[in-house]
């Protein structure tokens, strides 16, 4: 990092320009991007949204999220999802609450499902195993990215063995991707900091490599801000990604399909009251930035996702207009059936007023909203 503060003042001119015209910006460049007015950043990394990819269309996609287990003995800091085996709230779910989600989600059209859980040393290897030949023997439609590379790290620790066989093993049992999660900040004292015991960069980054080296699909791979992270930070996540992407590009003709970037939500965790803590306009405004800054930083990942579960609509529809090009979709069958039960009430069709919001969402920021399928290809036109 010390390379990139020794450049960070000699070249702030010409960093967008040099960005829009294709050029691939160095870490200093990128680092100059979070001085320059961010009308001025946002406009350029549209520029570059507009420049290569269907200038019309934003796309979304209706899928949905089951969380598996929320026993966990990693314990980070910042989550709030996890419990101890023994603690109230603690759950794994059987196959037959899965089924009943997959039926939800095969009612609305659904096309992919993630499944992520904790990291819970009472699962053998073989339930994941069959838990992904109970899925595409009974959903065979329905395209199947699962388990983070933290997931990865704890199999390999319960089986002994290594990330390219497990990986291999659960692709050949149905595994058609492994999203890029678990990367938050990659950057190793960051994470010391937030969470002592989960995995450190190096082993996420082998991981991906490995699955990247099967071709497994891998659908977002992400920042999440706000942990006190330094901006040279953000730049260096930014760049080893980027490295990584090529990488996988390649050696194996595999990559990362998207990027997202969200802020942490603190107010529930073991980090709730740090004094790097902002309020909801600092952090909307950090978000768009953010977007902004990674459209031009990462010139090899072609789709870049706005998020509007963490920050709403509105600022969605912005960042639909600072780079971004997709909307995160119907998202967490599980988030809209708690909506549900917490209202006490029968609600008309939720997911169908979600797939509206979505909708009116993009078209509020100029685009015709395009159904894609997992891996982009469009399949209607609204
Ligand atoms: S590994 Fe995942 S589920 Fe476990 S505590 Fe960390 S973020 Fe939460």
């Amino acid at each position: 990092m010390s390379q990139i503060a020794t450049d960070y003042d000699a070249k702030p001119a010409g960093v967008l320009e040099k960005a829009v015209n294709g050029h691939r910006l160095t870490a200093a460049e990128i680092l100059c991007l979070y001085t320059l007015p961010q009308n001025e950043l946002r406009a350029a990394a549209h520029e570059v949204r507009l420049r290569r990819i269907n200038p019309e269309l934003t796309t979304y996609s209706i899928g949905g999220n089951i969380d598996y287990t929320n026993i966990c003995v990693v314990a980070c800091r910042f989550c709030a999802f996890y419990r101890a085996k023994h603690q109230d709230g603690a759950f794994t779910l059987t196959f037959d609450e899965i089924a009943r989600q997959m039926e939800d989600l095969r009612r609305i059209g659904g096309r992919d499902v993630l499944l992520q859980g904790g990291i819970n040393p009472d699962l053998p290897f073989d339930w994941y195993l069959d838990l992904l030949r109970f899925l595409k023997s009974s959903y065979p439609e329905i395209h199947v990215d699962a388990f983070s590379p933290e997931e990865i790290l704890g199999l390999e620790r319960l089986t002994g063995r290594d990330a390219l066989h497990i990986l291999s093993e659960l692709k050949d049992s149905g595994l058609d991707g492994m999203p890029g999660a678990a990367a938050e900040i990659l950057v190793d004292e960051v994470r010391e900091r937030t969470a002592p015991t989960r995995m450190r960069t190096k082993d996420w980054f082998r991981i991906v490599d490995s699955a990247m080296q099967l071709g497994l699909h891998n659908p977002w791979v992400g920042m999440v801000t706000g942990f006190g992270e330094t901006l040279q930070q953000r730049v260096l996540h930014l760049i080893t990604l980027r490295d990584q992407q090529d990488r996988g590009l390649e050696l194996y003709g595999s990559g990362f399909t998207a990027y997202k970037v969200w802020p942490a939500r603190l107010e529930h965790t073991r980090l709730n009251g740090e004094p790097y803590q902002t309020d909801d306009d600092v952090i909307a405004n950090e978000y768009l930035r953010d977007v902004a800054v990674a459209r031009l930083a990462l010139d090899n990942i072609q789709n870049h996702r706005a998020v509007w579960r963490t920050m709403g609509f509105e600022v969605a529809t912005q960042a639909l207009r600072s780079g971004a090009n997709d909307l995160c979709g119907t998202g967490s069958i599980n988030a809209i059936n708690a909506c549900i039960e917490a209202a006490g009430k029968d609600l008309p069709d939720p997911t169908e007023t979600l797939i509206r919001q979505v909708r009116e969402c993009i078209e509020n920021a100029g685009f015709t909203a395009a159904l894609r399928d997992p891996n982009y290809n469009i399949l209607a036109r609204h």
